[in-house]
C-alpha cells in the first residue's frame, strides 16, 4: 500500500482501515471521506472544502510545554516556559477561538504584530497569558499596548528600532495607564535557513545591531525604564529546518543577555526565542527537510541557556517561544475533488478501429494483449518506433486521422501498463516515459487561493486521495487548479514523484487531499480569478464519534463582487441589460433573470 510519506509528514495523525479510507488516527478512527459526505449531503457543500480539527492543534500545544517541560526537569533548569500564539500565521476566528479555550490550561499567549492583530490580542488571549508585540509601531500601537498593559495582560513590547523607545518615552510621560514591559528584538549575526531564512543576520530587516542595544540600555536607564525592560528577543525565519544555525543564534542571544545583565539589566528576566520550528511537508525520505524534532531542540535550548548562564553567573532566564507553524499547520487539511484526467481521451473505449486496419494498428493491438513484465520493456520500444511510423505514413498521406487516433490510444496503453509493471525498478528511460506520459489531474480549487505558498515559493504540500488507498497508485501525476493561470499546476518531478489512481470519473468520484495547509495559507490566500476561501467545516473528534461543530460557506459571487467595490444593484443592472437585449419574450427574460442571479448565489467554484 503506498502511504504517500504519512510516516514522515503525518505525526502519527492519520491511518488507513481496510477499506483502504484515509482515517483519522483517534479510537473511533473516523474516515474522512464519511465527514466529506456528511457535509455535501447536510450542508450542500460540493467545492472544496477546508476541514479543521482543533484536537490536532491541541496535541501540537501538549507536546510543545510538555517537551520543554521535560527538558526544564532535567537539566534543572531555574527558568519558566511560556508560550504565545503568532496571530499573523493564522487570524481567522474559528482558528484563534479554539487557540484560546485549548490553550487557556498552559496560559497560551498571543503575539501581535500589527494593530488589527494587537486589538485581537487584547480580545482572545486567555485571562493573565502574555501578549508579545512586534513589528513596526506607530504611536497608536503603542497606546494600544498600555491599554492592553493596564486591562491586565502581562504585554512584552519588543523594540525593532530606537525611534520606537523614543514613542514609548513619551508616551509614558504622558499616560496614566499601566506600563507595558519592554523587549528587545536583537538583530544576531547568525541567521536561518530554507525558505524564510530572512529574519536574521546582518541585513535582517528587523532587530537592533548592538550599537543599538547599548543606546537603548541608556535611554532606558535614562528615563526610569530600566525596570520595565523585562525581555530580549530574537527571531531568525519561518521554519528553520536546520538546527545548527539555531543553536549559533541561541549561543549568540544567550551572551547578549548576560552581558546586558552585567550592564545594569536589572528588570531583564526572560529570552524571547521568537518562532521558526519547522513542520515536515516533504513526502519523500530523500527530500525530507528537518534535521531535529522538538526534543532536540528543547534539549538545546535549555542546555546552552544554562550552560551560558552558569558560566557568566547570571539567573537562568525564563523562555518565551512565538512558534505558530509548528502549531497549527497540521490541523487544516483541504479536500478538493477531481474533475477530470485529460488521458482520458486515451481511454480504451475511445478507439475507432476499422474492419481493416494497417497491419501496424493490429501489431499494436497484440502488443497491449501480450504485454507483461517480462517483455514490457520491449514491447514499449516497438510500440514507441510503431507509432512514429504511423505519423510518418500520416504525414505522407497513406493512413488517416482514425488509423491516426487508434495508434497514440494504443502506445499510450502499452506505455501505461509498462510504467505499472515497472514502477518498482525505474530506470532513466522509463522515468523520462513516466514525464511524457503523465497523468493531469484537474482539481476544483485554486492553488493561489489554498495553497499560495506552492504558487509563490515552490513551497511542496503532502498530497494524498483520501480513499481508494488500497489499489496501486500507477500514474505519475500532476495537479492543475481551476485558475486560467499556467502557475496554477503543481507539476509532476521524477525526483518527488506523486502517483495517483486510474479513476473511471464517470463510475466513481476521487478524492484529494492536501495537508498541513493550517499555517499561513489561509491568509495569504488571493482571490485569482475572483476564487475565494472555499466551504470550511470545524470538527471536533472524540473518543468514539466525530462531530461537526461549525461550518461557514464559501462567499457567494454577488458578495464577492461587493468585495471589489460592485454596488448592492448589478441585479438590476442585469435585469437592464436582459431587457435591452435579444431577449425578446417577457417571461424568458423573467427566467433568464431569475437564473443568472441564482448562480450569483452561489459560489465561484465548479459544481
Ligand atoms: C512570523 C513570526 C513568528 C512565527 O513564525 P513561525 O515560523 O510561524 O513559527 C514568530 N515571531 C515573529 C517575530 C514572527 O515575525
Amino acid at each position: 500500500m503506498n502511504r504517500y510519506g504519512m510516516d514522515l509528514w503525518g505525526s502519527n495523525n492519520f491511518t488507513v482501515n481496510r477499506q483502504g479510507l484515509l482515517c483519522l488516527n483517534t479510537p473511533s478512527k473516523p474516515a474522512i471521506i464519511d465527514m466529506v459526505k456528511q457535509l455535501s449531503r447536510e450542508h450542500g457543500f460540493d467545492g472544496p472544502i477546508l476541514l479543521r480539527f482543533p484536537h490536532l492543534i491541541k496535541k501540537q500545544l501538549a507536546e510543545l510545554y510538555d517537551t520543554f517541560a521535560a527538558s526544564i526537569l532535567r537539566e534543572n533548569y531555574q527558568g519558566k516556559f511560556h508560550a504565545v500564539f503568532p496571530l499573523k500565521v493564522n487570524p481567522y476566528q474559528q482558528l484563534v477561538s479554539h487557540i484560546t479555550e485549548i490553550g487557556k490550561p498552559y496560559h497560551y499567549g498571543m503575539e501581535a504584530g500589527s494593530k488589527a492583530e494587537l486589538i485581537l490580542a487584547m480580545l482572545y488571549t486567555p485571562k493573565h497569558a502574555p501578549i508579545t508585540i512586534n513589528g513596526f509601531k506607530d504611536k497608536t500601537m503603542i497606546n494600544l499596548a498600555f491599554i492592553a498593559a493596564q486591562m491586565g495582560y502581562p504585554v512584552y513590547l519588543i523594540i525593532e528600532g530606537i525611534d520606537e523607545l523614543d514613542s514609548i518615552i513619551e508616551i509614558a510621560d504622558n499616560c496614566q495607564l499601566k506600563k507595558p514591559f519592554i523587549g528587545l528584538r536583537t538583530r544576531l549575526h547568525s541567521s536561518g535557513s530554507g525558505n524564510w531564512a530572512k529574519s536574521g543576520g546582518i541585513h535582517a530587516k528587523f532587530g537592533l545591531t548592538s550599537t543599538e542595544l547599548l543606546t537603548a540600555l541608556s535611554l532606558l536607564k535614562e528615563h526610569q525604564l530600566i525596570d520595565c525592560f523585562k525581555m530580549l528577543h530574537f527571531h531568525i525565519g519561518s521554519q528553520n529546518v536546520n538546527i545548527l544555525p539555531i543553536k549559533n543564534a541561541l549561543r549568540e542571544a544567550a551572551n547578549i543577555y548576560s552581558e546586558l545583565k552585567k550592564m545594569g539589566a536589572d528588570g531583564l528576566e526572560s529570552v524571547n526565542i521568537g518562532g521558526g520550528l519547522p513542520i515536515e511537508y516533504s513526502q519523500h525520505i530523500k527530500k525530507g527537510a528537518k534535521n531535529y524534532n522538538l526534543e532536540e531542540f528543547a534539549n538545546d535550548v535549555i542546555f546552552i541557556m544554562k550552560a551560558t548562564m552558569d558560566a557568566k553567573g547570571v539567573a537562568h532566564p525564563d523562555i518565551y517561544t512565538e512558534s505558530g507553524r509548528y502549531i497549527v499547520a497540521s490541523h487544516a487539511i483541504l479536500i478538493t475533488p477531481v474533475l477530470e484526467l485529460f488521458s482520458h481521451e486515451y481511454h480504451k473505449r475511445e478507439l475507432r478501429l476499422k474492419e481493416d486496419n494497417p497491419p501496424i494498428i493490429t501489431e499494436m493491438r497484440e502488443l497491449l494483449k501480450d504485454l507483461d513484465a517480462h517483455n514490457c520493456i520491449e514491447f514499449a520500444h516497438d510500440a514507441l518506433t510503431h507509432v512514429r511510423s504511423i505519423l510518418n505514413l500520416f504525414d505522407l498521406g497513406y493512413v488517416d486521422l482514425q488509423d491516426r487516433s487508434n495508434a497514440e490510444i494504443l502506445v499510450y496503453q502499452i506505455i501505461k501498463k509498462t510504467l505499472d509493471l515497472t514502477q518498482l525498478n525505474l530506470t532513466p528511460e522509463m522515468e523520462q516515459l513516466q514525464v511524457d506520459f503523465q497523468e493531469r489531474y484537474l482539481i476544483n480549487a485554486s492553488f493561489f487561493q489554498s495553497l499560495p505558498d506552492a504558487w509563490g515559493l515552490k513551497q511542496r504540500f503532502p498530497i494524498m486521495p483520501i480513499h481508494h488507498l488500497l489499489k496501486k497508485a500507477i500514474r505519475p501525476a500532476t495537479i492543475w487548479d481551476i485558475t486560467c493561470d499556467s502557475d496554477g499546476e503543481i507539476s509532476f518531478s521524477p525526483d518527488e514523484p506523486l502517483y495517483l489512481h486510474d479513476i473511471d470519473l464517470e463510475k466513481e468520484e476521487y478524492l484529494l487531499g492536501f495537508f498541513n495547509v493550517g499555517a499561513y495559507q489561509e491568509v495569504l490566500g488571493m482571490e485569482h480569478n475572483l476564487f475565494t476561501h472555499p466551504d470550511e467545516a470545524t470538527i471536533l473528534v472524540n473518543d468514539d464519534a466525530y462531530q461537526i461543530i461549525h461550518t461557514r460557506k464559501s462567499c457567494n459571487i454577488q458578495d464577492t463582487h461587493k468585495e471589489l467595490g460592485y454596488s448592492d444593484n448589478l441585479i438590476k443592472k442585469l435585469k437592464q441589460k436582459i431587457k435591452n437585449s435579444s431577449f425578446k419574450d417577457k417571461d424568458e427574460q423573467k427566467q433568464v433573470l431569475q437564473s443568472v442571479s441564482g448562480i450569483m448565489m452561489k459560489n465561484n467554484y465548479l459544481s
